[in-house]
């Protein structure tokens, strides 16, 4: 780089929740270096942001800008997947006259690196075409993005079909060290059987990621203490996480939803190591049969509990709650529509944490040393619920029933088994230590994240 420029990330997440909040964390810590990061959303995306901010939120070292959505008027504006499929179509222009017009409006703080979503590798052509260095982020774990570069080669050799379903065997394994994946637990597989249309459009995403050769940096959101054989997997992979660790502050919008902190205040009139937290990240929507099941399973464990109902939670329908239940639960429940997730696993009150296992949530329990009830519901999380109870030890699985519904009674059943054997809570405090560790100074994501800043200085 010429003397006197500043160097400048430009990022690029995909647009989902559990996508744009990580790589908003490694962000500030890259703009804590005094590094330039300018981060870009699609425009719902970024309108979204703005809507669930509070009014302190605001980051100098980071400017928000936006392309266009890209819709057309077939496409429908409220499946949030709907931007996995039109960005890849226009955002290569618009993206392209973003930088240059960043690069031609201030000469001295060109974009150096664009930091990029790797299921969005299509974006390490722009970045080339505008002479910055492309670099990939990777929000879920090594074990599945492995799994993902595996899975494209069976592709191309013809071992799966264009909706990725398996023509042959029924279990891909990378390693004796990493769990296996049964065909009904692959990335695409979805819980609605016949689904094809999301099928095929989440293995859409997997090929989204076959440029991602093109960097030679993929930053993950993980540890090599957490997934040493996984790493090994990955010749470009630089584990830099957890990256909820990284930074505390909550300076710049990351939320899809208001927040509701009053849960904090609540929480601190419960005893330490007495409440449930539930909560399903940005994505998983329910039955009202399995929200029933749910509600009674957590009234009959007579835990406290702090429940995240998103207002979408039902699918679309309002949330109704079984006759009576709020009244019978008074204050041993709380319900929030978005909780202030991270500070709320870190509350000394919380005892575990029922949740769907997105890789976000998955890091932010195990670095805070908070065991699991595992109720995992589509994409990686079947391996990451593989992670917690067979590899890790530090959760136990909620099962379904016959009907393929999780009854108040294994719930209770689940809750209790937690509760009364200490083993969880002890496994999840050694990996909390192995986190804190790695990301602390010296650690292994430490020297990771480092090494690139220094890259991106020189
Ligand atoms: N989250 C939050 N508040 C909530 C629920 C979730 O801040 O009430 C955050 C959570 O901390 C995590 C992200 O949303 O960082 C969800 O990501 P994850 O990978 O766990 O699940 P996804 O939403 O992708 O299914």
């Amino acid at each position: 780089m010429a003397t006197g420029n500043r160097p400048h990330v430009l990022a690029v997440p995909l647009p989902a929740q559990g996508h744009v909040k990580p790589l908003m964390s490694l962000c500030r810590q890259i703009a804590k270096h005094g590094i330039k990061v300018t981060f870009v959303n699609a425009q719902s995306i970024h309108d979204k942001l703005l809507l669930s901010a509070s009014e302190d939120d605001s980051d100098n070292n980071i400017v928000m800008a936006t392309v266009p959505d890209g819709l057309t008027p077939e496409d429908d504006p409220d499946n949030p997947f709907t931007l996995f499929e039109t960005l890849p179509k226009t955002m290569p222009q618009t993206l392209k006259d973003l930088i240059e017009t960043i690069n031609s409006s201030n000469p001295n703080e060109k974009v150096t690196c664009v930091l990029a979503d790797l299921s969005f590798s299509w974006v390490f052509d722009v970045a080339e075409k505008t002479g910055a260095e492309p670099v990939g982020f990777s929000p879920p774990s090594a074990a599945c993005l492995a799994m993902l570069f595996h899975t494209l080669k069976l592709f191309e050799q013809g071992d799966l079909d264009s909706n990725g379903s398996m023509k042959n065997g029924d279990v891909i394994s990378l390693s004796d060290d990493i769990p296996s994946w049964t065909k009904d637990e692959l990335s695409w597989h979805v819980p609605r059987p016949g689904d094809t249309k999301a099928q095929k459009l989440f293995f859409e995403l997997v090929k989204g990621y076959k440029d991602a050769t093109k960097a030679k940096w993929w930053l993950c959101n993980t540890c090599y203490e957490l997934e040493p054989a996984a790493a090994q997997l990955l010749p470009n992979a630089f584990p830099i996480g957890p990256v909820n660790l990284l930074n505390s502050d909550n300076s710049t919008p990351t939320n899809f939803y208001s927040e509701d902190s009053s849960c904090l205040r609540w929480l601190d009139t419960k005893p330490v190591g007495s409440v449930v937290y539930v909560s399903f990240g940005s994505s998983a929507f329910f039955s009202q049969q399995q929200l029933d099941e749910l509600a009674l399973g957590l009234e009959l464990s007579g835990r406290p509990f702090l429940w995240v109902v998103r207002p979408d939670l039902a699918n679309g329908s309002p949330v109704v709650y079984p006759d009576g239940f709020l009244d019978r639960v008074g204050e041993v429940g709380k319900i929030v529509g978005w909780a202030p997730q991270d500070r709320v696993l870190s509350h000394p009150s919380i005892a575990c944490f029922l949740s769907h296992c997105g890789w976000n949530s998955t890091m932010e329990g195990t670095s805070r040393g908070v065991p699991f009830l595992c109720w995992s519901y589509f994409t990686d999380q079947y391996h990451n619920e593989r992670y917690i109870c067979d590899v890790w030890e530090n959760g136990l699985k909620i099962e379904f029933d016959e009907e393929g519904i999780r009854s108040r009674h294994e719930i209770k059943k689940k809750i209790s088994m937690l509760f009364s054997d200490n083993k969880f809570k002890e496994n999840t405090v050694k990996l909390k230590e192995k986190c804190c560790k790695s990301i602390g100074e010296g650690g292994s994501s430490y020297k990771n994240l480092e090494k690139f800043i220094d890259h991106l200085r020189r």
